[in-house]
């Protein structure tokens, strides 16, 4: 490669797709986009979760199978094997201790070693100094594999703290710290977007400098989520969450022009419905329908838990829309609840001679289907529009779009309903969500949006009875459920992974769905996951919602708005592994009609007093407000680095146990930065590039 390609490497702008980093293959590729993210910054962001002071046992007397050791050592005899031939013999370098363990003998072993890379290493008689981990083969002390290797007088290099990072099959921890090392190399000094005084009140360091110390910590307390560096990142989401929204709501409220909607009655079509709306749903549409007749675009929260019926609303507001003559459209997170809404809102809108269209896909013009539909949304011919967020493609053009409502929509960021609102003038925004919001993050997350709420639960739906059981008890619930499934009961059944897996020993739904196949031998078993392609998956869950099959065993892409109201029992293995907010939602797949219906919360045995406690929670709680407030309050501190946030917080880096207090601050900057946005638009861009991640879709939960 000439040197000119290899400045070219160096100048790689963190916002570029992971490929462009020098030793990464195809195959880590794939692993990292899925697992981390496709851009450098994602892996820039893929922060360690814990650190370990390397110099914590210094000898090998003392350690213990597993410890993590740094000595010093003297080499006595290097025994090198060529990797090619003797790959079952290790390499073995025989070293004794110094001063007071001088007598005692610590192996370094390396099996499929490149043996010129070991000579070149090792040099008899010298002093090195060796961290790794500790192991006791028979007596011998060894260490296979160190961790860092050094000739005595390098020994700075070493670093004081080891970071350990979550790992996932495939990339081991080498792969991952040398990608990172890579991805840090392209560290830009970017101007900080946060003021000068907020840097000095909190004690930042720059973004640059907090980034690289937490992937080269200096103590352990660097890690800590009320430390000034992951505070930093905090503040900077926040900023980040602040601006957007300010970015949004300028788009909305400065385009005002005439948006009066006759006064067109709903009331034959709510008639028709095949049941009466609650008074929460009447009030909501008033709420809505005052909203879109006022000059100024509606900017309009829905929240309603699950099962109150949030989609028949939308849809009297779409048809209110219509009714006027303009367009409007419902946008959902997966194809699947995609195709659900269409289906509902098709029935609903038979009467009134309506035809909604479904647009699917990742926005290509794949076929002529496509091509036509677009066709009749550029044409204003289609007005009730359903789709995921193909929807925000670019080849779709709106005639007169007024209303956009987006359904779950916290799992869509805040770009992705600017892009909506982009397609319109003057666009009405409802926002759905089933994930109540906790009083704090609501303010956080929509500042002043007006919020409807949909408190009351259709009439004579009962109360869903939930009980925990220990997994040990598993046997005891076949044998209710083999009674239960007699009855024609319809059961989820929710695992947390897909395969068996290396990295942990959760239950998969591959040894699941063995086990139930033998216990409940006649009984058609139907299977969905993130895994599967679309058509699969569908097909699943339509077997088991019209009682083809009678247990769906499911990761939790059943989680958002499916909708089998004949299923009367969910269980959920491992329970104590989701947040309570998503154990609610998981909870709310049944209990969507009359019929009395279970909840069972498997939990492993060793379970924290925390995790009892959040269950315990679950089961006497009904209210998902009430627990949202409530997991707020247990999320314990650690459990949102890295975690996959679920539900209600989609920050990476936010927690409000520790961050409330940035808010304030945040909120204030974010002004100071927008007001004078023409001046500040790198730092602002650099920022929203930064902090708001891409999501995934059509792959959720696994
Ligand atoms: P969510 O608020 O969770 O999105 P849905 O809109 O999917 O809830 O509604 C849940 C179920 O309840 C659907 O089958 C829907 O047709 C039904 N439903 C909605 N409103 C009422 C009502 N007022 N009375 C009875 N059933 C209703
Ligand atoms: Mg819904």
């Amino acid at each position: 490669m000439s040197s000119h390609f290899r400045k070219k490497i160096d100048l790689i702008n963190i916002f570029n797709s992971i490929d462009k980093l020098k030793g990464i293959g195809p195959r880590y590729s794939e692993i990292f986009q899925k697992k981390i993210g496709s851009r450098i910054i994602d892996l820039i962001l893929y922060l360690p979760t814990k650190c370990i002071q390397t110099y914590e046992n210094t000898s090998i007397r003392l350690a213990k199978h597993g410890d993590l050791i740094t000595v010093v050592v003297y080499i006595i005899e290097i025994d090198i094997r060529s990797s090619f031939y003797k790959r079952k013999i290790p390499s073995k370098i025989i070293t004794f201790g110094t001063k007071e363990e001088k007598n005692i003998r610590l192996d370094i072993v390396y099996y499929n070693m490149k043996s010129n890379y070991l000579k070149d290493l090792y040099k008899i008689n010298e002093k090195y100094i060796v961290s790794g981990k500790f192991e006791n083969n028979k007596g011998i002390a060894q260490i296979t594999h160190p961790h860092y290797v050094y000739p005595f007088e390098q020994k700075s290099l070493l670093p004081e703290f080891d970071t350990q990072y979550r790992l996932f099959s495939g990339i081991n921890k080498k792969v991952l710290k040398k990608l990172v090392k890579v991805s840090l190399s392209h560290l830009p000094n970017f101007p900080d977007w946060i003021s000068n005084n907020t840097v000095k009140r909190f004690k930042f360091l720059n973004w640059k400098d907090t980034i690289y110390r937490l992937h080269h910590p200096k103590s352990k307390n660097d890690l800590l989520e009320d430390g000034f560096l992951l505070t930093r990142l905090a503040f900077d989401e926040l900023l980040a969450n602040y601006i957007s929204i300010k970015i949004l709501k300028n788009k909305i409220l400065f385009s005002k022009n005439e948006t009066i909607f006759k006064d067109n009655s709903l009331d034959k079509f709510i008639n028709s419905l095949p049941f009466k709306l609650t008074n929460d749903q009447k009030k909501a549409i008033e709420e809505i329908n005052l909203d879109l007749s006022k000059h100024e675009p509606m900017l309009r929260l829905l929240q309603g838990d699950v099962g109150c019926g949030k989609t028949i609303v939308a849809l009297c507001s779409m048809l209110k829309v219509f009714k006027s003559g303009y367009q409007s459209l419902i946008m959902a997170p997966t194809e699947i609840l995609a195709k659900q809404h269409y289906n509902t809102i098709k029935s609903f809108l038979k009467l009134e001679k309506i035809e909604p269209l479904l647009i699917l896909g990742k926005g290509k013009i794949e076929n002529d289907i496509l091509k036509k539909n677009l066709g009749l949304i550029k044409d204003g011919t289609s007005k009730i529009i359903i789709g995921t967020h193909a929807l925000i493609s670019k080849n779709i053009e709106f005639k007169n779009l007024k209303l956009a409502v987006i359904d779950e929509q916290h799992r869509f960021g805040v770009n992705q309903r600017i892009a909506l609102v982009e397609k319109g003038q003057n666009v009405n925004l409802l926002v759905m969500s089933a994930t109540p919001i906790p009083r704090s993050l609501a303010l956080t997350s929509y500042g002043d949006m007006s919020i409807t709420n949909l408190k009351n639960k259709p009439a004579g739906r009962q109360k869903i009875k939930t009980s925990t059981i220990s997994s040990k008890k598993i046997n005891k619930l076949y044998e209710g459920l083999k009674r239960q499934l007699l009855k024609d009961s319809l059961i989820y059944w929710v695992c947390p992974t897909i395969d068996e897996s290396k990295e942990n020993n959760l239950i998969s739904i591959e040894q699941r769905y063995k086990k139930l196949k033998n216990t409940f031998k006649e009984i058609e078993i139907s299977v969905a996951h993130g895994k599967q392609d679309i058509k699969e998956r569908e097909n699943s869950i339509n077997d088991f919602k019209f009682g083809r099959s009678k247990i769906l065993l499911a990761t939790t892409v059943i989680e958002v708005g499916v909708d089998v109201p004949n299923a009367d029992i969910i269980v959920i293995e491992c329970s104590e592994r989701y947040g309570l907010s998503q154990l609610h939602q998981l909870r709310g797949r049944v209990g969507r009609n009359n019929k009395k219906s279970n909840c069972i919360l498997l939990y492993d045995d060793g379970i924290s007093v925390m995790a009892k406690q959040r269950l315990r929670t679950l089961r006497n709680l009904d209210d998902g407000f009430e627990i949202a407030e409530e997991d707020l309050l247990l999320r314990g501190p650690g459990e949102i680095l890295g975690t996959k946030q679920s539900g209600m917080n989609n920050f990476r880096f936010v927690n409000f146990q520790h961050h409330d207090h940035l808010i304030d601050f945040a909120k204030k900057e974010a002004g100071v930065l927008f007001d004078n946005k023409k001046e500040n638009q790198d730092k602002i861009d650099n920022l929203l590039e930064i902090y708001q991640k891409q999501i995934e879709f059509d792959n959720l939960g696994g």
